[in-house]
């Protein structure tokens, strides 16, 4: 039985954290919220009274936080100076590249490994054990870290050293946030030209239009398999979160000068979407605004 600290067990970490413990492994969980430590209580954790408390003597700490910030200073403030030599550092956030690099980089100064392992999958994954886990670091970190991830989910890459995970992660999702807008385009637009929309998915899901967003994840409802869209845009995965993830690619690729074109307009309706309606639905809830915005224009 392994010695794991999860700090973090909000809509995702908790049931990663439950997933840990399911597995066999003698989980220590600590989050701000009162409520998610009772949480993972009944899920078969040993909720702790703080993140040291948490951290002190586990072989892995794994944290699920919100943004860099909150796992920059969970490092700085706890983690450094109270993990065990040996623990392996594994943070499965979303935050920025830099971040990422600058935590690993501050962990080797002290001796310690430290790995980036973002996830894709939302929190019906996260509750499965389903998730895809792509690990920056090295490769003896991700030998080391693997294992656990295993636990949590059904497929572990290596993406590269240090920071590799979180530009998968970024990369990936403006991929996917770019191909859900054109793909709700093209539906909005095959409407106004008279077509049926199950006759359009007919055709496009077997032509050279098909993407994940229209087979797996279609923005119509009652077209293609079950999605948020059948559901009035409830569940699934939070516009607020794609915008998340659009601007920190927005920002990798300042950082690097990459051109980004497609991603820099996928960003900016991503937040006209998030100010309006948006922010209580599920991202591909878009085919919304680009449909109402038709209607206005004529
Ligand atoms: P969440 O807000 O539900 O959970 C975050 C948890 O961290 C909260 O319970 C909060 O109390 C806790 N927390 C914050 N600061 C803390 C601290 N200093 N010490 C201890 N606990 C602290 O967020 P989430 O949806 O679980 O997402 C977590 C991460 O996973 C984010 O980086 C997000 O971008 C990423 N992610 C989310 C999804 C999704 O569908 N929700 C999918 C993929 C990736």
């Amino acid at each position: 039985m392994a010695s794991v600290a999860f700090i973090g067990l909000g809509n995702m970490g908790g049931g990663m954290a439950a997933n840990l413990a399911k597995a066999g492994n003698d989980v220590r969980a600590f989050d701000l919220s009162a409520e998610a430590l009772d949480r993972a209580k009944k899920a078969g954790c040993l909720p702790a009274e703080s993140a040291i408390a948490a951290i002190t003597g586990a072989e892995a700490v794994i944290t699920m936080l919100p943004a860099g910030k909150h796992v920059e200073s969970v490092y700085q403030d706890s983690l450094f100076d109270h993990a065990a030599p040996g623990a392996i550092l594994i943070d499965c956030s979303t935050i920025d590249v830099a971040t990422a690099r600058r935590v690993a980089e501050a962990a080797a100064a002290r001796g310690l490994v430290a790995v980036d392992a973002p996830v894709s999958g939302g929190i019906a994954a996260a509750n499965a054990g389903t998730l895809t886990f792509m690990v920056g670091g090295s490769k003896a970190g991700f030998e080391r870290a693997e294992p656990f991830l295993t636990d949590m989910g059904k497929t572990v890459i290596h993406a590269g050293p240090a920071g590799a995970g979180q530009a998968a992660k970024v990369c990936n999702n403006m991929l996917l946030g770019a191909t859900m807008i054109a793909t709700c385009e093209a539906f909005a637009l095959a409407e106004k030209l008279g077509l049926d929309l199950q006759n359009f998915y007919d055709i496009a899901s077997v032509s050279s239009g098909q993407s994940w967003s229209m087979t797996s994840y279609c923005p119509v409802p009652g077209v293609g398999p079950e999605t948020p869209a059948d559901r009035d845009y409830q569940g699934g995965f939070a516009a607020p979160l794609m915008l998340k993830d659009l601007k920190l690619a927005m920002e990798a690729a300042a950082d690097v000068h990459a051109q980004t074109p497609m991603g820099a307009r996928a960003s900016e309706l991503y937040q006209r979407f998030v100010d309006g309606e948006g922010a209580g639905l599920d991202f591909s809830g878009i085919i919304r605004m680009l449909r109402e915005e038709g209607e206005q224009t004529g």
